[in-house]
Order: structure tokens, then C-alpha cells, then sequence
């Protein structure tokens, strides 16, 4: 069995501690992202205890990559699927107090994670609006072509 390294008197986060920064409260989450090309998609996860902080800032950084990344193959059709289902599990993240460190713990981090921009302000949701622009475009132009007067 192999005992994680840790300084003397300190012992790894544990269950109900974050494994990021070791505060606590915390709960056992999953968050994903999908990136695409072509007929190929890599999805990739974190999953683990995460306090208010670290886990909302896991949540953000995920959604930004898949509206960056998933567009550029089949599993653009995955993206509001990916998206809704890490947002249902953000809420249990949310209902956490504030996160507090806990004493004798080490962690990776000393300080929970910063949860930074909302994911609407951030590269992706400027990609996905492009995207979803051009496609209303392209639908926009094939209605007014089918519904132009015939000679
Ligand atoms: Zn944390």
C-alpha cells in the first residue's frame, strides 16, 4: 500500500474535504467536457471531493472548454447534453457554505480555486454565439430561397 506524501503532521484531504484546496465542506462531483472533429470526440472529466470555490471553478473552466472544443464534429449534437447535465450537478456544489480550511490538512493548493468569470463571459460563449449566429444565418437564407416567387 502506498501512503501519499505529505509534510509531518499533515495527512491528505479526505472525504468531505476538498482534494483541491482541503476545505471543507465539500461534496463527491463530476464535471465534463466534450471536444469534437470530425467523427471523432474525446470526453474528459474531473471527479472527486470539491468545496464551493474549487467546484464552481472546475464547472466554469469545463463548460468553457466543451463551447470552445465541441463544435468541430459529431459531437457538436452532445454539447446542450453535456452542458445541462454539469450544470444540474453544480447545484449541489452551490447549496455548500463558503468553504472553510480545515487544520492538519495538506492539500495541492493552499487556498481554495479562484471560480473567475461567469461562463457567459468567457472565449467560449463568444464561439458559441458565432456559431449559433451562422447557423440561424444558413437556416434564415434557405427559408428566404425556398419562399422566393417563382417565375
Ligand atoms: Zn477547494
Amino acid at each position: 500500500m502506498s501512503v501519499p506524501m505529505a509534510p509531518a503532521g499533515l495527512r491528505p484531504p479526505a472525504a468531505g474535504e476538498c482534494q483541491f484546496c482541503g476545505s471543507h465542506p465539500a461534496v463527491r462531483v463530476t464535471f465534463q467536457s466534450i471536444m469534437s472533429i470530425l467523427i471523432f470526440y474525446v470526453m474528459s472529466f474531473n471527479r472527486g471531493w470539491m468545496c464551493r470555490s474549487c467546484g464552481l471553478a472546475t464547472f466554469r473552466r469545463r463548460a468553457n472548454r466543451t463551447l470552445l472544443g465541441g463544435w468541430w464534429g459529431v459531437a457538436a449534437l452532445g454539447i446542450p447534453v453535456v452542458l445541462l447535465i454539469d450544470r444540474i450537478r453544480l447545484r449541489k456544489v452551490l447549496r455548500l457554505a463558503p468553504p472553510q480550511p480545515t487544520p492538519g490538512v495538506a492539500a495541492e493548493l493552499p487556498a481554495p480555486l479562484d471560480p473567475g468569470q461567469p461562463v457567459l463571459l468567457r472565449p467560449g460563449a463568444i464561439v458559441a454565439g458565432a456559431v449559433l449566429a451562422l447557423i440561424l444565418l444558413i437556416v434564415a437564407l434557405g427559408v428566404w430561397a425556398a419562399d422566393a416567387p417563382v417565375e
